[in-house]
């Protein structure tokens, strides 16, 4: 048995044969041609055709995966567009054949994003314009796309794996996606995710390992080739479960998360980039309730830009379509540390200068990141977040900041919406002192991780303090009905977004104490809303 690690993209088990994807690659030949304007016409037809192609991808993909993927071909049909210019240039000046100057083009823009590394998102579209510049090379050359007809489900591994290429496939007949390269950010990826099926990239898998079985643990990142007795054995128990908890899924969607005495709680997602946000959106998030902003700062070797956030923001809030979208700012330090910060080193940096407190010592930073999520704020229903809250004077400082970016946006006529600012409730102070915090916010969501930390003085990373960790100490729920508590004395809405939102034997708990709101990884969400729907 040969165990293979790589980076999970989509959670889930699956076991089955293992099948090399058969790639389609062009090779363009350039070929000097006497007729431009025969060429240019061969062009226009061979574009045309590949537009149709793609509108029919799009419907494809919008019945199978949703209206979110079916706009990556409407991208697509966009980045086509683009090649207008630059073909026709290549075939008048150059006098080459058509299949050349598409290639070149696709090449070239392609290039262009692939140098793009202040925008991951961009970077990351560089694939799909070699797809566009493939399907039309195909079309030239009067090319069959490939079909990879397979006779069995199949775990398919490849190098990469086009947006085109994966919708194209009888997903029927796919088990899991397998790449070599890839990212957790593309097209592909959220594709996977989408369409439930379990993927890993960034994996060293031999391309002997065609025809073996194989069994491919998204939770762990992990392909095994020829598993041995007994793995197989527990990952059929585990995909047992998944089914089941698939099963529920379907019963679910669609339903109201509400008790049966009609007491209605919200159930939102956690976030921590657009790539999780169809998974937000396939299990019936009603809303995002934490997007871990630091995650684009994460994802970076320098500040993203004031742009990029926006664009990063803005696809959150388009996509949710006038659900509310809670963005929290930057809580970098602590257990995420980023190099470009430089940040002191501390002795103890879980109490230490991070989240809030480095929005309001390098004010730079929560400026450009405040301006961003304000433009974004004209396209959707954006909440804003400030985390690790301990002080009444450090949230009258982030309102006096975010006041004046709205300022500074509206001197420039520049759009945006008075969007509800809130709190993260993490820290005992913030609980003690939540009254006075209620009075300057419009919502408490409370961060069971770190208030579990804070409040029990246990650092949440040692595993060598488990015996001491008690995930359910009544401090710490203590600390969550007197959060609600005060909330609600002021007619602000509470939630909880930290882990603990998520524990099942929690819910009735929680609901009974009054909880507006639970945000919770994805596919949580449908489990929680089964036990809330069973409550009197
Ligand atoms: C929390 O502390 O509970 C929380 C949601 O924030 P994070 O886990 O990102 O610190
Ligand atoms: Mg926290």
């Amino acid at each position: 048995m040969e165990a293979i690690k790589g980076t999970a993209s989509y959670k889930g088990i699956a076991i089955g044969r293992i099948a090399e994807m058969e790639k389609d690659d062009a090779v363009v030949r350039r070929v000097h041609i006497d007729d431009a304007d025969a060429e240019t016409v061969r062009y226009v037809a061979a574009k045309e055709k590949a537009q149709e192609q793609l509108m029919l991808l799009k419907d494809k993909a919008l019945k199978e995966a949703g209206e979110a993927q079916a706009e990556i071909f409407e991208a697509h049909s966009m980045f086509l567009d683009d090649f207008d210019d630059s073909v026709i240039n290549i075939i008048r000046t150059q006098m080459v054949n058509a299949e050349y100057a598409v290639a070149e083009t696709g090449d070239n823009i392609s290039e262009m994003l692939s140098a793009m590394e202040d925008n991951p998102y961009m970077q990351a579209r560089a694939g799909d314009v070699t797809d566009v510049a493939n399907r039309v090379i195909r079309i030239l050359s009067g090319r069959e796309i490939s079909g990879n007809e397979f006779s069995e489900q199949v775990i398919l591994i490849s190098d990469d794996l086009t947006p085109s290429e994966t919708v194209q496939l009888d997903k029927s007949k796919v088990l899991a996606f397998v790449t070599r390269e890839g990212s957790a950010n593309s097209h592909t990826a959220i594709l996977a995710r989408t369409m439930n099926i379990p993927a890993l990239c960034r994996t060293s898998v031999p391309k002997e390992a065609a025809g073996r079985m194989g069994i491919v643990d998204g939770f762990a990142g992990i392909i095994y080739v020829d598993p041995d007795e007994d793995t197989l054995k527990k990952y059929e128990q585990m995909l047992l479960s998944e089914r089941e908890k698939k099963e529920l899924l379907l019963e679910l969607k669609g339903k109201d998360t509400v008790t049966k005495s009609g007491r209605k709680v919200r159930l939102y997602a956690n976030i921590g980039g657009i790539g999780d946000l169809s998974y937000a959106l396939q299990n019936d998030a009603a809303g995002i309730g934490l997007f871990r902003s630091e995650f684009l700062y994460l994802q970076n070797d320098d500040f993203p830009g004031e742009d990029e956030q926006f664009r990063a923001y803005r696809t959150v809030a388009e996509m949710m379509a006038g659900k509310e979208v809670v963005i929290r700012t930057l809580d970098i330090g602590a257990d995420k540390q980023i190099d470009y910060f430089k940040l002191d080193r501390e002795e103890n940096p879980a109490l230490g200068c991070r989240a809030i407190r480095i929005c309001l010592t390098r004010e730079d930073i929560f400026r450009t990141q405040l301006r961003a999520l304000y433009r974004a704020s004209a396209y959707g229903n954006i909440c804003i977040m400030f985390p690790m809250i301990i002080s009444v004077w450090e949230v009258e400082r982030a309102l006096k900041i975010a006041e004046e970016v709205r300022h500074e946006l509206a001197s420039k006529s520049i759009p945006y919406k008075e969007v509800p600012i809130g709190i993260m409730i993490e820290t005992p102070a913030a609980v003690l002192i939540a009254d006075e915090l209620a009075e300057l916010v419009d919502f408490f969501s409370i961060g069971t991780n770190d208030l579990t930390q804070y409040t029990l003085a246990i650092d949440r990373q040692n595993q060598k303090l488990d015996r001491f960790f008690i995930p359910h100490h009544p401090a710490v729920l203590k600390a969550i009905s007197m959060t609600i508590e005060a909330g609600h004395r002021h007619n602000i809405w509470v939630g909880i977004c930290g882990e603990l939102g998520a524990d099942p034997e929690l819910t009735e708990q929680f609901v009974r104490m009054g909880i507006d709101e639970l945000s919770m990884s994805p596919s949580s969400i449908l489990p929680v809303r089964k036990i809330i729907r069973e409550m009197d």
